[in-house]
């Protein structure tokens, strides 16, 4: 093999420009199914605006939809998902602050009771802080591009967590989501809408993790910092095999 055809780009197929085969074979099956039960719903919530009591901010990731998670239907999640599930810090400026918009919407416009940071098993984006700490040259996390800049959220859980760490990158990484989302929780009260409210009773925080390999759900004990299993029998009753 020559140099040539090693660094040479994976062929790649010209992608369709119809409108994905799968969305509308999706959609049809939501008109037969979910749509069909809860129109009167839709139709109420088209007339009465949407009034969720909770907003979840969580990660990209195609595999955990905070709806599909908390079996929700249509108006009671308000769901703000961005590259590893973070929340800034309080900055008001003149960057575009997408996360901070939808926070302060759902804080101030909605009324919203309770605001859950939703983390999850092999995060790519929390992976990639980690190997970027590892090798600053690698692309596309440079500081210039977008993922790097926005990673850098996660400084401070890791700061808090490789000191005297061992364990290996998997690990090391699952740490890291746990500690990142205690750090997100803790950006938000420097909202000062969040932070009044929180302190008024009005507004409550929670941290949660969602397993992918195996749907389990663990919520952050504020008391201890420690995150537990949630439902753990009823997890274990919908488990398709025995654990081991
Ligand atoms: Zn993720």
């Amino acid at each position: 093999m020559t140099d040539t055809q090693v660094n040479a780009p994976a062929r790649r197929t010209p992608v369709s420009t119809d409108f994905p085969d799968r969305l509308i074979r999706g959609y049809e099956a939501f008109l037969g199914g979910r749509f069909s039960a809860e129109q009167q719903r839709y139709r109420a919530l088209s007339e009465m605006g949407q009034k969720p009591r909770t907003m979840v901010i969580g990660c990209c990731d195609s595999r955990v939809s905070p709806e599909v998670i908390f079996d929700a239907g249509p108006g009671e999640l308000f769901v703000v998902r961005n590259v590893a599930n973070l929340a800034p810090p309080y900055a008001p400026n003149n960057d575009y602050h997408g996360t901070s918009a939808a926070l302060e919407f759902a804080v101030m416009a909605l009324r919203v009771e309770h605001i859950v940071v939703l983390g999850h098993g092999q995060c790519g984006g929390v992976r990639a802080y980690v190997e970027n700490e590892h090798d600053p040259y690698m692309r596309p996390l440079s500081p210039g591009d977008f993922i790097g800049k926005w990673i850098r959220l996660i400084q401070p859980a890791h700061e808090l967590t490789i000191e005297g760490s061992n364990e290996d990158i998997g690990a090391y990484v699952e740490r890291l989501a746990h500690e990142s989302i205690k750090q997100s929780l803790a950006n938000l009260r420097t909202f000062p809408c969040v932070k009044t409210l929180e302190e008024r009773g009005l507004l409550a925080l929670h941290g949660a993790y969602f397993s992918v390999m195996d749907g389990r759900l663990l919520t952050l004990d504020p008391a201890t910092g420690v995150f537990g299993a949630v439902s753990a029998d009823v997890h274990v009753g919908a488990l398709s095999e025995p654990r081991f």
